[in-house]
């Protein structure tokens, strides 16, 4: 059974073929600036099959029909027919509080994908646009909604419900949602595996999970069950991020607009496109940019990643209270998967709580075992992994089971 993954953004859709009977990737690729002169196509097969073109794409219905068609096309393709995809799952960033789980998708389902499009405006409106494209073009494939709020809907309320007056939440909707939820969820369910293995029952996993990409979130993770996490109302609270400034005090807001007299998309642009490691260096959103300024001496890169990897320990911190006790913690997503040095300065002087980093094992060229890489000492009490997420494939595995509970 081949399941088709789809994850749409406002310029792009990225879509990626696997077969679930295998768990093999057979081909993924991108559909990207969408609607604009410079639109095109990036499609690459499990071997190695390259195709790379110049497309007119208006919308994500034409940028749907593109990536049906490489996927069938005789030479770059992986399928004979569009009979070989069976069913089709689609990432939604935002589910509210009506999804706690993956959802076959109906006339319903994409009406509160739709009202859910007032929290998260910039996400739920294109991947609504990439569900009703691929209804259409294969009306007789079960379509399944994947959420990335969905994992968070099991934190308890002290953990969800800002300190504001009850009203915000009960009227507004005003609460902590926290996003990634599909990451967090393959991570720590790999984590949860391998706890196990080494004898911790799953009553007792107590994992803290790190995603840390452009993008950046922590989830403290009891048992298999979300119960907190960085993100809040919407994605730009808690870890620093590439052009994210995570935290801050609420008043700066104000302090902005009535003081400096900012306007409030100024402010907006500033605190989720102007910020974060971007912000405060003033070379670049990527992580590798700024390890090469900062050898050169470049001091804001400096403090921009002395300041993200002192927000990731101060949450470990959080979460090992919240979590009351910790024995697994894991690093995902570009920075956690590719740099050895914010790994080793995320975890520093954790001792304390049996984190304890082994840098013959937290080396540049990580030795993966099944997507899973040891970096702690072989005695330390606190597993600390490093885990290649797969959100694709976790979108997918829903996709079946959904299915099959019908
Ligand atoms: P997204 O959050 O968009 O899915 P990723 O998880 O792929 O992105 O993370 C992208 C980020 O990972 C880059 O912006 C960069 O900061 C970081 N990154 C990727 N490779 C490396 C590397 N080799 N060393 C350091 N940082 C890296």
């Amino acid at each position: 059974m081949n399941v088709l993954v789809v994850n749409c953004g406002s310029s792009s859709l990225k879509y990626e073929l696997i077969d679930m009977e295998t768990e093999q990737s057979l081909a993924s690729g991108i559909c990207e600036r969408l609607g604009t002169d410079g639109a095109k196509i990036e499609h690459e097969t499990h071997d190695g099959r390259t195709y790379e073109a110049a497309v007119e794409m208006p919308s994500h219905t034409e940028a749907f029909q593109e990536a049906v068609s490489a996927l069938t096309d005789a030479e770059y393709g992986v399928i004979g027919s569009l009979e070989e995809i069976s069913a089709v799952g689609h990432r939604v960033v935002h589910g509210g509080e009506d999804f706690a789980h993956s959802v076959l998708i109906d006339e319903e389902v994409e009406e509160a994908i739709d009202r859910f499009g007032e929290l998260a405006p910039l996400h739920n409106p294109p991947n609504l646009l990439g569900i009703r494209a691929a209804r259409k073009l294969l009306p007789d494939d079960p379509h399944v909604a994947v959420f990335d709020t969905a994992f968070h809907q099991t934190m308890p309320r002290h953990a969800f419900i800002y300190g504001l007056p009850w009203e915000m939440y009960a009227e507004h909707g005003i609460r902590r949602y926290g996003f990634h939820g599909t990451s967090h969820r393959y991570v720590s369910l790999r984590a949860g595996q391998y706890l196990l293995e080494h004898g911790i029952p799953i009553e007792e996993h107590r994992i803290v999970t790190c995603h840390l990409g452009n993008g950046c979130s922590m989830a403290a993770v009891k048992a298999g069950k979300s119960i907190d996490t960085t993100m809040g109302f919407t994605p730009l609270e808690g870890l620093l991020m590439g052009t994210r400034c995570g935290d801050l005090d609420p008043a700066i807001v104000i302090y902005l607009a009535q003081t400096l007299g900012m306007r409030l998309e100024e402010i907006d642009r500033m605190l989720n496109k102007e910020s974060g490691l971007l912000g405060l260096s003033g070379v670049s959103n990527d992580m590798r940019d700024l390890q090469s300024a900062a050898s050169e001496g470049n001091d804001r890169a400096r403090v921009a990643m002395d300041l993200f990897a002192y927000r990731v320990r101060k949450y470990i911190g959080a979460y090992a209270a919240a979590l009351e006790g910790i024995n697994c913690v894991v690093l995902t997503g570009g920075i956690g998967e590719n740099d050895h040095l914010q790994r080793r300065w995320c975890v520093q002087g954790l001792e304390h709580l049996g984190i304890v980093e082994d840098p013959a094992k937290n080396v540049a060229d990580l030795e993966y075992e099944d997507g899973i890489a040891p970096i702690g000492t072989d005695d330390s009490p606190t597993h600390l992994l490093v885990i290649k997420t797969d959100e694709e494939l976790m979108i997918a595995r829903d996709t079946v089971e959904v299915l099959s509970a019908q």
